[in-house]
């Protein structure tokens, strides 16, 4: 099949035409009403070529390709249609083929619609499709992998809370041995024994936290919590903290400051939450400040002004901001050892720990941020290595 049939139309394309027919990405035939080909362009070329027709074949239009006669093809061209659509190939393999014909010069040009044109290479489909299921494989056995990890993951949980759940009677009696003891109520204490008991006493408290901390975080895993919104003073809540924690920082030789503004007044929180929030921080700041060194504990009434996506201009929300605090702020303010800033954000996930030297499950701030957001709070560190840290949380007083 050579390209062009230069000895049957002396009026065909030059060779350079014939290349750029041969950079279509169609397969191209243009016969003369015997059906003679005048010109098979190289997509066309190899498309006859897969169909058993070799270089040296000249097979005609109609009898070999088409399989109709001419006067099928040219009855319906010459009646006026645009173009016919035909079937071109061997019997067992036949494509598409759309006919037009050139009046001017009497051809015929036949576009064929390959299946092989149009399909891509069988290896190369075989390939993408095993490539998708084995793509789908992965997806599944992952997901299956993720549901059982999170399976075992909540019995653990379960088995940590119940376990938990069971130390909690038994410290709880312990304690009330020391508190009597401590009280002098089962005879007179040397000072030694006061000073050990006090010791274990704080111990317990601190198993009694460790316990409780897991048992909230359970709880918050399970999604069992329920605020407890009551109107509350936050001035009781923290002082009744404040005069709790000022004898463990005496203990440990750390000064401590309360600073709880009187001028806050009640809103809707949950009591015991907060107070857990509070002692998290506290229990965190008197973790990490050393002996001679200072914890604050401040609370004052906050304006927060918070962002939504459509702001006034400033000067309107200067003229509406409301006349009184919407919200507390409470902080935490110690002079420990702070925290690089690289690990701000990742302390109040579950189970982070940054200093390993002190005890501690990596929960305490976690907690914290949940039980705030829950109150639609938000949470936050300031830190400088240099200076100790200040974690401060704001509470809305519209809590609904
Ligand atoms: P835990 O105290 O049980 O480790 P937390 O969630 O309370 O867990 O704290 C996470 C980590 O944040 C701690 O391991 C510690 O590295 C760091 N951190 C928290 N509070 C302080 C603080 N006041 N000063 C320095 N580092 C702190």
């Amino acid at each position: 099949m050579p390209p062009v049939a230069e000895d049957r139309s002396r009026s065909f394309p030059t060779p350079a035409v014939v290349r750029l027919l041969d950079t279509l990405e169609k397969p191209l035939i243009v016969a003369d009403r015997t059906g003679n080909l005048l010109l098979v362009n190289a997509r066309a070329r190899h498309h006859l070529e897969t169909q058993g027709f070799k270089e040296t074949d000249d097979p005609n239009l109609f009898s070999d390709l088409l399989k109709v006669d001419s006067a099928n093809i040219f009855g319906k061209v010459e009646k006026g249609e645009h173009a016919v659509n035909a079937q071109i190939g061997p019997m067992e393999r036949r494509d598409a083929a759309r006919i037009q014909w050139i009046p001017e010069t009497d051809w015929l040009v036949v576009e064929i619609e390959s299946k092989l044109e149009t399909q891509a290479d069988p290896t190369t489909r075989l390939t993408v499709q095993e490539l998708l299921q084995e793509r789908e494989i992965t997806y599944r056995n992952l997901l299956a992998a993720y549901l059982k990890l999170q399976e075992v993951n909540r019995q653990k949980t379960v088995f940590l809370a119940s376990a938990a759940h069971e130390l909690k009677t038994p410290l709880a009696v312990i304690k009330g041995y020391y508190d009597l003891l401590l009280a002098g109520s089962l005879g007179r204490l040397t000072d030694k024994q006061t000073d050990i008991l006090e010791e274990s006493k704080e111990s317990c408290e601190r198993l009694v936290r460790l316990v409780s901390m897991f048992l909230n975080y359970s709880a918050l895993e399970s999604g069992k919590l329920v605020l407890q919104l009551r109107e509350n003073d936050l001035r009781d809540c923290l002082d009744e903290l404040s005069k709790r924690w000022s004898e463990v920082f005496q203990r440990k030789g750390v000064r401590f400051e309360a600073n709880i503004d009187p001028s806050i007044a009640t809103f809707r929180f949950d009591y015991q939450k907060v107070q857990q929030v509070a002692a998290n921080l506290l229990d965190n700041a008197l973790k990490h400040t050393p002996n001679g060194g200072t914890v604050m504990l401040r609370a004052a009434p906050h304006f927060w002004e918070r962002r939504v996506a459509a702001m006034a201009p400033v000067e309107e929300r200067r003229r509406f901001r409301l006349p009184r605090p919407n919200s507390v702020e409470v902080s935490v303010k110690d002079s420990g050892a702070g925290i690089p800033a690289e690990h701000h954000q990742e302390i109040f996930e579950d189970f982070v720990r940054v200093d390993r030297n002190t005890s501690g499950m990596g929960l305490g701030l976690a907690i914290a941020k949940r039980l705030i957001q829950a109150h639609r709070g938000k949470i936050w560190v300031e830190s400088d290595p240099a200076g100790g840290s200040r974690f401060s949380f704001l509470l809305p007083m519209d809590q609904g």
